[in-house]
């Protein structure tokens, strides 16, 4: 049977890991978070002091590499070549140049052909900037989350006090920006809502009230389809 894939899409800092991750725990399905896979591929290459622009190196980077999404105990880890890089591939440094690296034509290809493999095993929730686009166009949802740039730089200020790193609202918000212009201007797969996505803004809900949303977006779907495929039955 065709497997089933919520595809969410959506600036940085809109609440798309944590409605996944907690959607994905609901309806049993694996959580694909597809940013997790550039963020490592960024970690390598800065490790091996890459050239942000060397496309070519980039490429056999995001081609050559093995790279592990794992659910542990309800924790996801993040496995670069057998090393767990969870919380290093979340570090500001990664931040600022995560976007440059993911613009690669070579690395998408690279990356969007993992992702499309894992959605051939698995029921997903998958969640990043072309998943409703380019990886999944045939989702059985698709989800566009939004969120105001200021709430957004809030969320983002208290993440990082709470893992006791330094950070202003105004710093937030530059970097946030930033990566939104790169993720939406690039030429490779932008970040841009799909014609068929559901749009949620986020900036007045609950966690709790995004999860429900999906959720009910998703069982209505397939409600839909169920009460297509019997009415066909009865032709
Ligand atoms: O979602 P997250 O903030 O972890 O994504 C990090 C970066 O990875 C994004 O800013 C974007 O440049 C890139 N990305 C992407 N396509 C995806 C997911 C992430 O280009 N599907």
């Amino acid at each position: 049977m065709r497997k089933q894939v919520i595809a969410i899409d959506g600036p940085a800092s809109s609440g798309k890991s944590t409605t996944a991750k907690l959607v994905a725990r609901r309806l049993g399905f694996v959580y694909l978070d597809t940013g997790a896979m550039y963020r490592a591929i960024t970690l390598k290459a800065l490790r091996k002091g890459l050239n942000p622009q060397d496309e070519k190196e980039l490429t056999e980077i995001a081609r050559n590499s093995k790279l592990d999404l794992i659910d542990e105990k309800g924790t996801n880890k993040v496995f670069l070549d057998e090393e767990d890089v969870t919380e290093l591939i979340r570090e500001p440094r990664i931040n600022r140049a995560v976007s440059l690296v993911s613009v690669h034509k070579g690395v998408r290809i690279a990356l969007v052909s993992k992702q499309k493999e894992l959605g051939k095993k698995h029921n997903l929730v998958a969640e990043g900037r072309d998943t409703t686009t380019v990886v999944f166009p045939d989702a059985t949802i698709k989800v566009y989350l939004d969120c105001d740039l200021k709430e957004r730089a809030k969320r983002r200020m208290l993440e990082f006090k709470g893992k006791g790193m330094k950070t202003s609202l105004e710093e937030q918000e530059k970097e946030l920006s930033r990566r939104d212009r790169i993720d939406s201007k690039r030429e490779e797969s932008p970040l841009k809502k799909d014609p068929e996505a559901v749009i949620v803004d986020t900036t007045d809900l609950t966690i709790e009230e995004q999860v429900d949303k999906v959720v009910q977006l998703y069982e209505k779907r397939k409600r839909n389809e169920i009460s297509l495929s019997s009415s066909r039955g009865h032709d």
